[in-house]
């Protein structure tokens, strides 16, 4: 059976998938460019289970791709929604001090935020009060007024249609089966590609290995938990969140107050037993509960950045009066009895070096003159989309 040929192939239709998929038809337009999702519908995964939130680009180094990106990215994605008639919450966020000992950490979030070229301004306590009067925070704070809220799923559903109408063919349902250098397989049988671009999210580095890429690298997945809150919009004005153990990924348990004015708490980076255990038995998968054992097993042994003490608080946030007591460090009159609602959680494709037993910190992308693979699209990837998908395409172009 021939699932007949194709110039570009992209496997997986989030946003990373997607935002490629309509550069590559906007740059050759008479090149065929197709979609192939396992699943009914696009951003069914990360990229319509995320925060929401467009991040302002002020928690990464300036040598990074997420910093490059960050801040163009966000100002794309909001133009995006203005164009589509889509929600933005311009809401801002507020960075607090627990005690004094974030100082040293809200420094280094104003000096990374510098480089990157991000808006920001340190204030006082009394300031951070006029901006949310609930907040609390030890003497000083950091206000960002250009962090933004999305609605994913709604930004998904533009995407997708805007590939529709651009002539990109998207096929859900149609799941790869296997992949190599100029082929790829499906139940519809067997598509010859020009160039294949590598965006399956969870299953990335599997993929990966099937063309000789993500050499000792694996992706363990992590549960990010959301609980909503019952209070009615604007309870709180603005989104508030930790310094963050800027060693991990992770930004430590935060108020999002989503584009509805709604506020969530959340999410947790709480390590998974396979890759899509959005609930206690869903989509279980034996083979890769071992081979998640065996990531998280080395980590743990080898503890490199507090792996151990990380895991063991997160595992804890499945109580949600641990994960409520936490948000109330950051604000006053949080009480458990308003956040009686878990939402949909999502789950991170963390790409682990097993080698280093080290979370690899920032985006990565492998390839040649056949494929292209994008590896640990991990947040902000949602809010980079539409100017990291350039940065893919550069990729594309220059291998061919
Ligand atoms: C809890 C959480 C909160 C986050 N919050 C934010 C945030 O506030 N702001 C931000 O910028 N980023 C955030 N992120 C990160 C952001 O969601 C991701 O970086 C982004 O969605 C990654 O997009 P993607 O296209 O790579 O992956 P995905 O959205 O996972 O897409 C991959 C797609 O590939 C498909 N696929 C996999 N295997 C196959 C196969 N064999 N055949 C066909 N299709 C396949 C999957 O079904 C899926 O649809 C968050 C992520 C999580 C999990």
């Amino acid at each position: 059976m021939s699932g007949g040929s194709v110039d570009f192939a992209i496997l997986g239709a989030g946003v990373v998938g997607l935002t490629t998929a309509l550069e590559l038809r906007r740059r050759h337009p008479g090149c065929s460019v197709r979609v192939l999702e396992k699943e009914p519908a696009a951003g069914l995964h990360a990229s319509g289970r995320n925060s929401g939130v467009l991040h302002a680009g002020f928690y990464y180094t300036a040598d990074s791709l997420k910093a490059r990106f960050c801040v163009e990215g966000s100002r794309r994605m909001r133009e995006y929604c203005a164009d589509r008639g889509l929600r933005v919450g311009k809401h801002g966020k507020l960075v607090v001090a627990r005690t004094e000992a974030d100082h040293a950490g809200l420094d280094e979030l104003l000096r990374r935020g510098a480089a990157n070229g991000v808006r920001l301004r340190a204030i006082s306590e009394a300031e951070a009060r006029e901006i949310e009067p609930r907040v609390r925070t030890a003497g000083r704070a950091i206000w960002s007024p250009d962090t933004a809220t999305v609605d994913p799923a709604e930004v998904m559903a533009a995407l997708a249609a805007d590939c529709t109408r651009q002539g990109v063919e998207l096929r859900t349902s149609e799941p790869v089966l296997a992949a190599g250098p100029g082929w790829v397989r499906t139940p519809a049988g067997r598509i010859d590609v020009g160039h294949i671009v590598n965006a399956a999210g969870l299953y990335a580095d599997r993929i990966a290995r099937g063309f000789g890429f993500a050499e000792g690298l694996e992706i363990i997945p992590f549960k990010g938990l959301y609980l909503y809150s019952d209070e009615p919009p604007s309870a709180l004005r603005t989104s508030i969140y930790p310094v963050p153990d800027l060693r991990n990924p992770f930004l430590g348990v935060h108020f999002t107050v989503n584009v509805d004015g709604h506020a969530k708490i959340g999410p947790t980076a709480i390590p998974c037993f396979w890759r899509e255990q959005y609930g206690w038995h869903e989509r279980f998968r034996a083979g890769e509960l071992a081979a998640v054992g065996a990531a998280v097993a080395r980590l743990w042994l080898a503890d490199s950045f507090g792996f151990r003490r990380l895991a063991a608080q997160e595992m804890r946030k499945y109580s949600r009066s641990v994960l409520v007591g936490q948000a109330a460090e950051l604000a006053t009159g949080v009480q458990v009895g308003q956040y009686r609602r878990f939402g949909r959680p999502g789950i991170r494709a963390q790409l682990l070096d097993r080698k280093r037993a080290q979370l690899i910190m920032d985006f990565r992308v492998e390839g040649d003159e056949r494929s292209t693979h994008v590896l640990n699209a991990v947040s902000p990837a949602f809010t980079c989309s539409l100017a990291f998908a350039d940065h893919v395409c550069d990729i594309v172009d220059r291998s061919a």
